[in-house]
């Protein structure tokens, strides 16, 4: 497969932190190579520098079938850049799987038509589970990671890349694609860094797969107005501090963010027949308040009934919305 063009690869990038959440400035125009942007949610920002080359097949029969790489063109030498950090990407189209390299491993000059490799294994290992280490040998460790890893990637590359030191720290990350609830004992021995990182990249791993399953089930649909256009979350019917709350499907609802936020502060919610309720008490509350400008239309872009998803399993579990609605004080 040829290489895609360097905008391409940019719009990729871009997706990828819009997908996993975060947001996108633009420090430099997108055709100048590395690309230069900012990732940002809230008050917690990453300036970046980005390296990036299509990942394709090894090629020729000399070369294992396993072994995919990006070929490092255009440029005669990797930097590092003072107070950015630094990203070494390959991109698998077909998969739309990302390889993050560790880029302290390859500063200095490149050789004539360099290349640098992962195994097509990992690669497949992260489409399905959201990320998987790859050991390279030699202390190395490439991160192949989904494209709603990818802040979390930002966040913890240099923890994770280091895990290469520890052989037993590594088969701890290792196993978290396919066990990513982990137990406080397994972890015990790890230094606290490694601990931190091992705790946030389970959680962003659970996360992330409790999100594609509602949206999914949703069709990317806010089950109240039915809205598209990326702005959806996947909303805890029963909310995850909650003792009870679980990271089920059926107690997630795919809300866009103006009705995320009005189902959390109770202004409206799903009744256990599934109709959508506005609360007259606040309403009122608001009217008294002067606040309460916008509701008519506001209320008029409710749907009667939520959508639902076809799978009946996947719809919100009656025992959820009931004790959703109690504990946030619905009578
Ligand atoms: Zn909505």
């Amino acid at each position: 497969m040829a290489g895609l063009s360097k905008a391409e690869l940019f719009e990729a990038v871009v997706n990828a932190v819009n997908e996993s959440g975060w947001n996108v400035l633009y420090l430099a125009p997108s055709t100048i190579h590395p690309f230069q942007i900012q990732l940002y949610r809230g008050d917690e920002g990453y300036r970046l520098r980005i390296y990036i080359w299509t990942l394709t097949h090894g090629g020729g029969s000399a070369r294992p079938a396993d072994e995919y790489r990006i070929q490092v063109t255009g440029v005669d030498q990797l930097h590092l850049f003072p107070g950015e950090q630094t990203l070494l990407l390959g991109w698998w189209e077909p998969e739309g799987v990302f390889a993050g390299f560790d880029v302290r491993k390859h500063l200095g000059p490149l050789g004539r038509s360099p290349s640098i490799q992962i195994r097509r294994s990992c690669l497949e290992q992260a489409q399905i589970a959201g990320f998987s280490p790859c050991d390279k040998g030699n202390q190395e460790i490439a991160i192949a990671f989904r494209p709603d890893f990818f802040a979390e990637y930002v966040r913890q590359m240099e923890p994770m890349h280091d895990f290469g030191q520890s052989p037993e720290a590594l088969d701890i990350l290792s196993d978290l694609p396919q066990h990513p609830v982990i137990n406080d004992e397994a972890i015990t021995h790890l230094d606290t860094n490694r601990r931190r990182t091992v705790i946030s990249v389970s959680r962003r791993l659970r996360n992330n797969d409790f999100r594609r399953r509602v949206l999914s089930a949703y069709g990317q649909r806010c089950a109240i107005c039915g809205v598209q256009l990326r702005l959806i979350d996947a909303a805890h019917i029963v909310p995850v501090n909650h003792d009870q709350s679980s990271d089920e499907t059926c107690n997630g609802l795919a809300l866009c963010a103006l009705h995320h936020r009005a189902y959390d502060q109770a202004l409206l919610t799903v009744s256990p027949s599934y109709a959508v309720m506005l609360n007259a008490g606040q309403a009122e509350e608001l009217n008294r308040l002067a606040l309460a400008a916008g509701i008519e239309e506001f209320s008029r872009n409710l749907r009667q009934e939520i959508l639902l998803p076809k799978v009946i399993a996947e719809r919100p579990h009656i025992a959820y919305i009931q004790l959703a609605n109690q504990i946030r004080g619905w009578p």
